[in-house]
């Protein structure tokens, strides 16, 4: 059994993750439209891979006996001004995600909930990767994208990433 204020932050969690799976999407959408298929390929793999977190604490919830409480998908985005702003965007989401993860460790913490403390351990080392992952993007899409040629050689290698499933289970 799990204390209500966690279950609580894990049921919000949830949707945050598939929020972040439609806010990717998104965004995977916007570079298909703009004939970029290898960014458009990144951030349909993003799309996934927060549809995974999304179930992970679905997992734990109902492992621990908990209920799921699914609420409304807020719409995401929709405009972006150039080929950087969903970047931009993705990082800023990032950090938001990284803060929220932290907010229900806290939580954890101050209760001695260490089980769940354990389970939170790997989403704050995929927050850490996601983060410098981002990153990279932007600083990589500043020195290439910018250029034609650069921006056609960084669409071929994003469009290499394939789908790896979360290394956690549960
Ligand atoms: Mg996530």
């Amino acid at each position: 059994m799990l204390d209500k204020k966690i279950v609580d932050l894990i049921n919000l969690q949830i949707n945050k993750e598939f929020y972040s799976s439609f806010f990717y999407m998104d965004m995977a959408n916007y570079y298909t439209d703009q004939s970029l298929n290898g960014f458009a390929n990144w951030f349909n793999i993003q799309t996934q891979e927060e549809y995974a977190h999304a179930m992970l604490f679905v997992q734990y919830l109902q492992l621990n006996g908990e209920k799921v409480v699914l609420e409304a998908i807020a719409k995401p985005m929709v405009e972006f001004k150039d080929h950087k702003h969903p970047l931009v965007a993705a990082y800023d989401h990032e950090l938001m995600v990284t803060r929220s993860i932290n907010d229900i460790y806290a939580v954890a913490f101050d209760q001695k909930d260490f089980k769940t403390m354990q389970f939170l351990d790997w989403f704050v080392k995929e927050q850490a990767e996601e983060e410098q992952n981002v990153d990279e993007m932007i600083k990589r899409y500043d020195l290439f994208g910018t250029d034609a040629r650069g921006l056609y050689m960084l669409d071929q290698e994003l469009g290499q990433r394939t789908y790896a499933p979360p290394t956690l289970t549960l």
